[in-house]
């Protein structure tokens, strides 16, 4: 800690705070989270999945990680300072003024190619959106905030417990179905909604609405002056089916990105070139990820849709009895990130809607299940399958937590 002096707070959270420092040997400023490490081991264990995670990313579109280390009682993770703030603050600096289709294609391409590099390492982010995007000063898009990913433990893995922000969740998770790779696309179609709206897909007064436009995949279409491309590529990340919805490399395979992703992979070697006497492996790792992962895979072997084929369609009603339950719940935690653990654990949902959060000093039943036919491969016809049950027991916690178990 010594190695950094602090200039101001960042941002804060349930977990602890961001800090910006300054690292005084190299003149450099970071972004620095600092997460209070529970006392047991176990729990101490889990806070080090971010830093462990995120030390494993190196892309141009991933927050870079630097390192991390304890300290005091706090686990201390440095990474690279994106000093354009998140995209959700730009998206209200707009004050309503749309942004220019181009601009939303460059800075989409951006997210879709962080997005592919992490399915394709069989990482899920769980908790994509606007507030978790950074932007830079010169024109870079990153994925960032790694705190609810999960790391697929085998080719053969499926998660089990959802971490994720109630507007941004995809209708398998309400429907308490398994969930992979596509739900990250859900989340990822929000804000390519967001981008072109400046609004959230799925408004609503209360939980029960937002619950019911997401499973039933109410929401306005875009202003008409953009592309039939947008619009297309918008309908396809919010089909109801995760099976039906495009993976990160089928999207970039789209010719509206193409163009978009080739500007960006020349500027990256220019970049490089003008970078190159002082060039460290790190930089060039990371150009070269950029490389591999935007030109060549994205244009290569990729599912392409067929429009003439006829898809399954989702059937099942949107989930009653959780909406009832949240009925008296405010709308506006569904902006905040929850953990809704299915089996194993007496403590299925954590998160704002629970008075007392235990802050991870026991098992928080998120279980990994093998299960060969779901995940392997990682392509758009051989997803999830749905296990829908009509009742999941997880509603009953909930509606133990939010008092209304008489109703
Ligand atoms: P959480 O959402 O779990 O509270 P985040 O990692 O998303 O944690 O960080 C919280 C806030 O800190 C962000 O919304 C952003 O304002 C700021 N922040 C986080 N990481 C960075 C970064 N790398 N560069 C700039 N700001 C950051
Ligand atoms: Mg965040």
């Amino acid at each position: 800690m010594e190695k950094y002096s602090v200039l101001v707070i960042l941002g804060e959270g349930s977990f602890g705070r961001v800090l910006l420092v300054c690292h005084k040997n190299k003149n450099q400023k970071y972004a620095m989270k600092e997460i209070r490490l529970p006392k047991s081991v176990f729990g101490a264990e889990k806070s080090w999945n971010e830093s462990l995670l995120l030390a494993k990313m190196k892309h141009p579109n991933i927050v870079a990680y630097l390192e991390s280390f304890e300290d005091d009682g706090h686990l201390y993770i440095v990474m690279e300072y994106c000093d354009n703030g998140d995209l959700m603050q730009k998206i209200k600096l707009q004050k309503g003024k749309l942004f220019p289709e181009d601009t939303i294609l460059n800075w989409f391409a951006q997210i879709c190619l962080g997005l592919k590099y992490i399915h394709d390492k069989r990482v899920l982010h769980r908790d994509i959106k606007s507030k978790n995007i950074f932007l830079t000063q010169n024109g870079k898009v990153k994925l960032g905030d790694f705190g609810s990913a999960l790391l697929l433990s085998s080719p053969e893995a499926y998660a089990c417990s959802y971490v994720g922000t109630p507007y941004y969740v995809p209708p398998e998770i309400w429907e308490n179905a398994p969930y992979n790779n596509k739900s990250d696309i859900w989340s990822l179609g929000c804000i390519l909604y967001e981008l072109c709206t400046l609004k959230h897909p799925f408004q609503a007064n209360s939980w029960k609405h937002l619950i019911l436009k997401i499973c039933k995949g109410y929401y306005n279409p875009l202003p008409p002056h953009y592309t039939y491309e947008l619009q297309y590529l918008i309908k396809q990340m919010f089909k109801k089916n995760p099976k039906n919805r495009p993976s990160a490399t089928t999207i970039l395979a789209r010719s509206c990105l193409a163009k978009c992703i080739r500007n960006l992979a020349s500027a990256e070697e220019e970049a490089k070139h003008a970078r190159s006497k002082s060039c460290d492996s790190e930089t060039e790792a990371m150009a070269k990820g950029f490389c591999e992962m935007g030109l060549e895979k994205a244009g290569g072997d990729v599912r392409r849709y067929d429009e003439n084929v006829t898809r399954k369609q989702w059937t099942k009603e949107p989930p009653e009895t959780l909406m009832n339950i949240l009925r008296n719940a405010d709308v506006s935690l569904a902006f905040k990130t929850y953990t809704i653990c299915k089996g194993g654990s007496d403590d299925l949902l954590r998160g704002p809607l629970t008075e007392d959060i235990k802050t991870s000093d026991e098992p928080d039943g998120e279980i990994i299940m093998e299960d060969a036919e779901r995940l392997e491969p990682r392509s758009d016809d051989e997803d999830t399958d749905f296990e829908a049950d009509d009742d999941p027991d997880w509603v009953f916690e909930l509606k133990r937590m939010t008092k209304m178990e008489s109703e």
